[in-house]
């Protein structure tokens, strides 16, 4: 039987290609979204890919929802945690709301998955969990202390966790994605943009294939012996 595989957010942007990439691998894919009917609706049309909806930010809905993905597919073998959310502003604007959202979604949802689908993984004796972080979440960004913070925290629970999942046969390991050029994205006010681009050592926006392709590579048999790392890929400006 195929592997099973939960991508957060699993169904645009960055978790759609890294959905498709898990699925070349044969993996069965499970993607989850939020309440994005239309961009669910067309992304099973097109690759019939189950689609699961739950807020990964809601403790209860993440094992429930993965209860409901063993039922139908089998047990969770991988968990990509990439669902995330921006509610940029500087501190003296941000509310406590901005900072909560950010926390409980981004940073919370990584612990609700886990917390759904480590046990199985430790009973069967094998499992791959990939964190999405955040560049912004290596050097802090401008008008991002939440988010930024829960990045950076993300970054901490992946070493933490791999402690824990090493003499079970999981592995967890996070990636660090740059600028990539989705919806996320396009949120960023062009001039704004401009200058960050100015700054990536590479000269350009990454492809969400880009960072699927590493989500891919760390979820294979081939990444057995990497776990608490941070694979960064951003065009080199972790470095900056
Ligand atoms: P998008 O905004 O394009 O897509 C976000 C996805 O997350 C959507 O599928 C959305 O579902 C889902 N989502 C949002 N909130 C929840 C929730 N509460 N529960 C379940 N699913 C949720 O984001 P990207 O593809 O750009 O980003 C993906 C990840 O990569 C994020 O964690 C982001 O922080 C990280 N990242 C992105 C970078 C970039 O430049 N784009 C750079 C660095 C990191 P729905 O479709 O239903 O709304």
């Amino acid at each position: 039987m195929s592997k099973v595989a939960v991508v957060t957010g699993g169904t645009r942007g960055i978790g759609e290609a890294i959905s498709l990439a898990l699925k070349d691998l044969g993996y069965t894919i499970a993607a989850n979204y939020a309440g994005n009917e239309e961009k669910a609706r067309v992304f099973t049309d097109r690759t019939g890919i189950a689609a699961f909806k739950w807020d990964v930010g809601d403790h209860q809905a993440c094992l429930d929802g993965c209860a409901q993905v063993a039922e139908k597919l089998g047990p969770v073998d991988i968990v990509v945690n990439n669902a995330g959310i921006t509610r940029d502003g500087v501190l003296a604007r941000m509310s406590f709301e901005d900072w909560n959202d950010v926390m409980r979604i981004n940073l919370g949802g990584c612990f609700n998955m886990a917390k759904a689908t480590f046990g199985g993984m430790r009973e069967r004796g094998w499992g791959r969990i990939v964190n999405i972080g955040s560049v912004n979440g290596q050097a802090g960004q401008y008008g991002q202390v939440n988010y930024a913070a829960a990045k950076s925290g993300i970054h901490g629970f992946t070493k933490a966790l791999a402690q824990e999942g090493a003499k079970y046969g999981i592995t967890v390991n996070a990636i660090a994605p740059g600028y990539i050029d989705t919806d996320m994205v396009a949120a960023v006010p062009a001039p704004v943009l401009e200058k960050i681009v100015a700054k990536i050592p590479v000269g350009r926006l990454g492809h969400a294939h880009e960072i699927a392709r590493g989500v891919a590579f760390l979820c294979s048999e081939d990444a057995a012996f990497i776990t608490g790392s941070t694979l960064s890929i951003n065009g080199g400006q972790h470095m900056y």
